[in-house]
């Protein structure tokens, strides 16, 4: 099955829509993805405004 981003909260996904915020919106284009297990302790998290567990694109790497 095709994984799918999000282009509205960058989770990555599979199915008709984002179980994230529910935006049908999304991009099948992964450059880099990132594990965000505890949203509220990674730094990661807070800098891509995660606020969510799962499995997120992330489309720069820096910059
Ligand atoms: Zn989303």
């Amino acid at each position: 099955m095709t994984k799918k981003v999000c282009k509205n909260c960058n989770l990555i996904y599979e199915g008709e829509r984002c179980p994230g915020c529910g935006s049908q919106e999304y991009s099948e284009e992964i450059k880099g993805r990132v594990i965000v297990l505890d949203p509220e302790k990674s730094e990661i998290g807070q800098k891509l405004k995660i606020n969510k567990a799962g499995e997120y694109a992330i489309s720069k790497t820096s910059g």
